[in-house]
């Protein structure tokens, strides 16, 4: 069988320790014997990012802002005890943020669901995919003290266009205590809202923004006024022929819905609740290695995947000593799969997202059948695994089958 073609190129961001190993086997294994595709490489390895004093970091971004779809490994985010380890010229800021943050745009957690790994919420048979807002709210506020002898605490309003400042009371209190003043803008909570519709629109999945706007009239108020009027005027048409919708509700009752769900949806959250509910959602589906990660612009046409884990340094220190490790690659191989498929998607051709679709459910197909890596085989209770290159090596093996049954 021939190669299938890709018309456009997808960045590649290389990473380091274990996730570097599998992804590089994953790439080797997996994508280049199947498809025809030009890789346009950027080393995040360490090292490389030391001796490029990180610009090896902004040349990528300019890379994934150019041809739109980049898969990212995951990469060290450095700290005083790596600096000693690899001998670096310093702690170089995240690559990991830092790349996202130069691209913009909203982060999607995608579990990655099978039938015979066991969850914490035996009911999400579908993924829940958390998108959490990255900009402002307890984050980008002002934090703190009030002192003993009490005090008042006030918020002015002073308009740049020199109309009369606007002063409101937030407290006034006789002891000691604490008090915090964020904010968040139109822009940035319109450009969450267009991500969430994109991704739902483009996975088929509906949206749900949780908020508290009985409380926060204002603050919560903008956030559930924004996504309304971006979804009327702009998706609903679409999300109805789709057979999808859109709504908003009360954040405690979205939870408590959440709970109950059998999955299958997106959830709108904003930065602090995102923070938390991103962990509570992976904890429900189990595993790290089944979580995927996807950053998504508002416009819908830029995405960067990666897995949801770090580079699994334990793991790399047994492969470092010559030993065979069973680390879970399905996480990374999803990275690969997602900016295929996107790459399918933005350049019209239906045989690359097929290709996509083939490997994912090779994936899924495998571990079903039982085959797994020792953290899966754990969940199910199970007492003997796969090395990571045996588990590889089924999972070609049942794209092969795949492929070839779909001529
Ligand atoms: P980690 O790499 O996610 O690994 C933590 C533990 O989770 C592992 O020791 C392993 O548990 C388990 N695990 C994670 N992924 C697994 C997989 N695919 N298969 C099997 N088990 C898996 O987190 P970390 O050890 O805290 O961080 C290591 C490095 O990664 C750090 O330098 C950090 O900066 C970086 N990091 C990068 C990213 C990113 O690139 N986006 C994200 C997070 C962390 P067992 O040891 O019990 O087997
Ligand atoms: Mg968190």
């Amino acid at each position: 069988m021939g190669k299938i073609k890709v018309k456009n190129p997808v960045v590649e961001l290389d990473g380091d320790e274990m996730a570097r190993v599998i992804w590089g086997w994953i790439r080797e294994e997996l994508i280049l014997p199947y498809l025809d595709i030009d890789l346009v490489y950027f080393d995040y390895h360490l090292l490389n990012r030391d001796r490029t004093e990180n610009q090896v970091v902004l040349d990528a971004v300019e890379a994934i802002k150019k041809y739109r779809v980049g898969a990212k490994c995951a990469a060290i985010n450095p700290d005083q005890a790596r600096v000693k380890e690899y001998g670096l010229k310093k702690a170089w800021k995240s690559p990991n943020s830092g790349t996202r943050n130069l691209i913009g745009g909203t982060l999607f957690r995608q579990p990655i669901v099978m039938k015979n790994i066991p969850r914490l919420v035996p009911g999400w048979t579908e993924p829940i995919v958390v998108a959490r807002h990255g900009f402002g709210d307890l984050f980008g506020g002002a934090d703190f003290d009030l002192p003993p002898g009490g005090s008042k605490v006030l918020l002015r309003q002073i308009p740049h266009d020199g109309s009369k400042p606007v002063e409101i009371e937030v407290c006034d209190i006789a002891g000691a205590g604490a008090a915090l003043g964020i904010f968040n803008t139109e822009e940035s909570v319109r450009g969450f809202a267009l991500s969430c519709m994109n991704f739902g629109l483009q996975r088929g999945y509906p949206v749900y923004l949780g908020t508290k706007n009985t409380e926060l009239e204002h603050y919560d108020g903008l956030f559930k006024n924004i996504f309304q009027d971006v979804y009327d005027t702009r998706f609903r048409e679409r999300f109805e022929a789709g057979g999808i919708h859109y709504e908003h509700r009360m954040v405690d009752e979205l939870a408590a819905f959440a709970i109950k769900s059998s999955g299958g949806f997106v959830w709108a959250c904003k930065n602090y609740d995102g923070d938390i509910l991103s962990d509570v959602v992976a904890a429900g589906f189990g595993s790290l290695g089944l979580m995927a990660s996807m950053l998504l612009t508002p416009d819908g046409k830029t995405v960067l995947t990666e897995a949801a884990h770090g580079t699994i340094t334990r793991h790399f220190r047994e492969h470092q000593a010559g030993r065979e490790t069973s680390t879970n690659p399905v996480a990374s191989i999803f990275a690969w799969t997602r900016a295929v498929y996107y790459r399918g998607l933005f350049d019209g051709t239906p045989g690359v997202q097929a290709f996509a679709a083939a490997l994912e459910q090779a994936c899924t197909d495998t571990v079903e059948a039982g085959d797994m890596t020792k953290d899966l085989a754990t969940l199910t209770g199970g007492t003997s695994w796969l090395t990571t290159r045996q588990f590889l090596a089924k999972i070609r093996a049942a794209l092969d089958r795949k492929l070839s049954t779909q001529g």
